[in-house]
């Protein structure tokens, strides 16, 4: 958590511009996916708005729908590597971590031919070891800043109350591709998107986010 805040303040530092106004930016996150259904609907809502997100995929999820991946690739989205199996830190060991985290970069690799620099870890459970591991491997661990807690069925007035209300410049928001057996998130995106565009908000992936372009 502790390096996730020093990066992105440093982040927000560069985003100033030349006359001291601060571009607002924002990076949609998807997780667990893909999702025959719900990846797809995503996709199209982002295309239809020609927004930039990231998805961190689950290596599982993403052996059964290759074809998914590479459609968030080709569309311009960023990659990011959510353990192969969803295994949480606590529940596995940091070996049984790592393990996961490399079969999923060589899934990914093979289907996109690019090696996530991105980690989301299950439940955002980390520690300062796992995380020194993840930066030795040239990759960083990020966290989000606003749950939207869609995974739980939040109700779809409310997810798009959530996001309205703690919303910054530098948010990183983190919605779910692969929700069961229903999901609120395609139809919060057509609300979101276009309210947070009115307010001034660029989309940017979350490597985007953590450096100065
Ligand atoms: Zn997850």
């Amino acid at each position: 958590m502790k390096t996730v805040a020093l990066i992105l303040s440093f982040a927000l530092a560069l985003a100033s511009t030349p006359c001291g106004a601060v571009k607002k930016r924002v990076a949609l996150t998807f997780d667990d996916g893909p999702h025959i259904k719900f990846t797809k609907q995503i996709l199209d809502v982002l295309d239809k708005y020609g927004v930039k997100a990231t998805f961190f995929v689950i290596g599982e999820n993403a052996e059964r729908y290759p074809e998914l991946v590479k459609s968030e690739y080709e569309a311009g989205h960023e990659i990011g590597n959510h353990t192969y199996s969803h295994r949480r830190l606590g529940s596995v060991d940091r070996a049984i971590m790592l393990d996961e985290i490399k079969k999923t970069d060589d899934i990914i690799y093979g289907i996109t031919g690019k090696y996530p620099i991105l980690f989301r870890p299950p439940e955002g459970r980390t520690s300062s070891e796992l995380e020194a591991d993840v930066f030795a491997k040239s990759k960083k661990t990020v966290l989000w800043t606003i749950d939207t807690r869609d995974w739980a069925h939040n109700p779809l007035a409310d997810i798009v109350r959530t996001v309205k209300t703690n919303v910054k410049n530098g948010s990183i928001i983190l919605f779910h591709d692969y929700i069961t057996p229903y999901s609120e998130t395609p139809d919060a995106l057509e609300k979101l998107i276009p309210y947070l565009t009115e307010n001034g908000y660029e989309f940017v992936t979350v490597s985007e986010l953590l450096t100065n372009n």
